[in-house]
């Protein structure tokens, strides 16, 4: 007998018929004795629009109201799931968060959970019924309705897997698990039948949008077991748990290969090569809360440096304009940029062990004369910025050559 928390995101609780189908999940481990606790989001589509509302109402909707409004999707599910667990003739109580008591900060749209009431929860929990919570909410010290950003109901899973200290967190949803890599490009990509915090950190903020990435930390800094797995077939989905563990298997050097192409490359050119130049260059770049990525300088022949980084499309435009402006400061040559290239990341605990892992990649690269522009690594990633044209053509090389082809394994 064990305790778990569910979570079950807004597709698969979708509409009426996906809730019912939850409830019977749900009664599927009860009749195995096990306590559960679920934490729902709304309905799919429900946030998107409350906030078209609330649009609607001011350009820039107020935040304390915004989090009164939002919160409402998720309560709606609560109410919903408890029904249809108690029409299958199981004890049920859905909560919002404030009623646990999820408090947090009271930073608006954006709060972060501070403390979670557990005693109601396991009261509930002893008597025999399924705790139903709602996701993505929390209450402030003074009592007004929070929310937890985008996806915050992965957040809320794990919160109260850790403060219940649950033996497992699941987080059901669309897909059965983490893959090496995303299945639309590499045919043979495979599920992992689990994965380190870290890992799925690398993985989620490179772009295997899974688990909203907050969830993650917090799983891994309260050592929570996360388990992503799917709401509509039956299967062991990927577990995501201390690198302790991972290690007990033979542990291959990269677990999955991640990209983005979000990125793009800004450059100045002929900077003064003299102390100070790179702070005065990134710091403008980084008062403007732009974020940069991967950095690369190189030393001219004729004594300037070629500054280049990558920074979020988005902020491209914005980036340029400042780089301008430094360039005449600096006396600088000439600002570029270019929008078209993508970042391709190997990733893996078990690089720290195995040797030659970057030279293994941009071997693989060669072999498809792929030009790498600028590479970066850290202790478990190696990511390399190309032309965005050859993505696709990266990730199937080096999915092959670090062998985590799915007819491989067999
Ligand atoms: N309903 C919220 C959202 O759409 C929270 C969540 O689904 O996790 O962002
Ligand atoms: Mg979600």
């Amino acid at each position: 007998m064990a305790l778990f928390v569910h979570k079950y995101g807004g597709t698969s609780v979708g509409t009426t018929d996906k809730i019912k189908a939850v409830a019977k999940k749900v009664a599927k481990f009860r009749d195995d004795g096990h306590d559960i606790v679920v934490v729902v989001s709304a309905m799919s589509g429900e946030t998107n629009r409350l906030i078209g509302l609330a649009q609607e109402m001011q350009e820039k909707p107020d935040n304390r109201e915004m989090d009164v409004l939002v919160s409402t999707g998720e309560q709606v599910t609560i109410a919903l799931l408890c029904m249809a667990l108690k029409d299958l003739g199981y004890d049920a109580r859905s909560y919002t968060g404030g009623q646990v008591r999820i408090l947090t900060d009271d930073s608006h749209t954006k709060a972060r959970i501070q403390e979670i009431d557990v005693e109601r929860m396991k009261g509930d929990l002893s008597a025999g019924r399924v705790v139903v919570v709602a996701g993505f909410q929390g209450v402030d010290e003074h009592g007004n309705i929070t929310t937890l950003g985008r996806g915050g109901s992965d957040t809320t899973g794990v919160a109260l897997a850790a403060a219940l200290k649950a033996d497992e967190c699941q987080i059901y949803t669309d897909v059965d698990g983490v893959y090496t890599t995303d299945p639309r490009v590499v045919d043979s990509a495979r599920r992992l039948e689990r994965i380190t915090f870290e890992e799925m950190l690398e993985m989620a903020s490179l772009g295997s949008k899974v688990l909203q990435i907050r969830s993650v930390e917090f799983a891994g800094k309260y050592n929570v077991p996360l388990r992503v797995l799917s709401s509509f077939e039956d299967g062991p989905g990927t577990l995501i748990s201390l690198d302790e563990e991972a290690k007990t298997m033979e542990q291959a050097a990269v677990s999955g290969i991640a990209f983005n192409r979000d990125e793009a490359k800004v450059s100045i050119l002929g900077v003064p090569d003299a102390p100070g130049v790179a702070s005065t260059v990134l710091s403008a770049v980084g008062d403007a809360n732009i974020e940069i990525d991967v950095i690369v300088q190189n030393v001219a022949a004729d004594n300037t440096n070629d500054i280049t980084f990558t920074v979020h499309r988005n902020d491209v435009d914005k980036a340029k304009a400042i780089l301008e402006g430094v360039a005449l400061e600096l006396g600088a040559r000439e600002v570029s940029t270019d929008a078209k290239i993508a970042k391709v990341s190997i990733v893996g605990v078990g690089m720290r062990s195995h040797a030659g892992v970057a030279s293994k990649m941009f071997k693989a690269l060669a072999a498809e004369n792929i030009n790498i522009q600028m590479i970066t690594t850290s202790e478990i990633k190696i990511s390399v910025i190309i032309d965005e044209r050859y993505l696709e053509l990266a990730v199937r090389a080096l999915h092959s050559a670090f062998d985590l082809d799915a007819k491989s394994e067999a």
